[in-house]
């Protein structure tokens, strides 16, 4: 059974109609980019899956092992397992980041339950299983008495949010264009923290408006395309390759090429 499956979502911000039938499902373990040029729809159906109350839904659905999550609010639906790494991660003073992800952690796994997480874990506990998803991520000790995202640079952000998802192992993770802003090297790092997250139990839907990012995820089973609120086109990682080299054009407006 699909983990998320989206069925002819339709969704309008201020009246205007974003999202124009929107169809796509993601099974367990699974790593899918959404790719797409700037004003597509991308962050909108990102917002959407999150329950964002400025975006409402006109018609379709969002089911989540089988369920709709239309009627939940963003919190539920958090502890159902999904998880949004934002585009533009906000700073929160005064929350420090280690606090944040144990308190995080620990109504995930009393809202999931299930054998492989631990549920109340001390502040010592997590310290230390913390420091070991750091370490993968390639950020210092030193970044968890930080407050969140404050004075974070634009890699330690990214970072941050691949750190948040492999600590608190969401069903699924919706990042949204995690390497926008990037430097190359800050690009491959972020794209071998979410590789290293990608197992059997996490769904990932990496948004991406360039093909870069992609090159250096170790899997990536699904590419979808979305123009103008629609998806057009499926396939698999060549999809990613062949719109690096051809751009979005050929999909788009295929009329223009024949
Ligand atoms: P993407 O993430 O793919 O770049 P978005 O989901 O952010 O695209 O935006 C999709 C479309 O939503 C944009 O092309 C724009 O027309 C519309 N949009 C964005 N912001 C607003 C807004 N504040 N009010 C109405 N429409 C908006
Ligand atoms: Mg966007």
């Amino acid at each position: 059974m699909a983990v998320l499956e989206i069925k002819n979502l339709h969704v309008s911000r201020e009246e205007k109609e974003i999202l124009k039938g929107v169809n796509l499902k993601t099974g367990p373990g699974e790593v899918h980019a959404l790719m797409g040029p700037n004003g597509s729809g991308k962050s909108t159906l990102a917002y959407t899956i999150l329950g964002h109350p400025r975006y409402q839904v006109t018609k379709g659905d969002i089911l989540l092992d089988g369920e709709s999550i239309l009627k939940l609010k963003t919190n539920e639906r958090a502890k159902k397992g999904l998880f949004l790494g934002f585009q533009y991660p906000t700073e929160v003073s005064g929350v420090g980041f280690s606090h944040f992800l144990r308190t995080s952690y620990n109504a995930l796994s009393k809202a999931l339950g299930g054998e492989n997480r631990e549920v109340f874990i001390t502040v010592r506990e997590f310290q230390k299983y913390l420091k070991e998803n750091l370490n993968a991520v390639g950020l210092k000790d030193e970044f968890l008495s930080r407050y969140l995202n404050e004075g974070f640079s634009g890699g330690e952000k990214k970072r941050a949010e691949v750190l948040q998802m492999a600590v608190l192992k969401p069903k699924i993770s919706i990042l949204d264009e995690p390497d926008s802003g990037l430097d190359i090297d800050a690009v491959q790092s972020v794209a071998k923290s979410i590789s290293k997250i990608a197992d059997k139990d996490s769904t990932i839907i990496l948004i991406t408006h360039y093909a870069r990012i992609l090159k250096y995820l170790d899997k990536l089973d699904y590419v979808h395309v979305i123009s103008d609120g629609k998806v057009l086109k499926n396939g698999d990682a060549s999809l990613a390759d062949e719109l690096e080299k051809k751009g979005y054009e050929w999909i788009v407006n295929p009329q223009n090429n024949l």
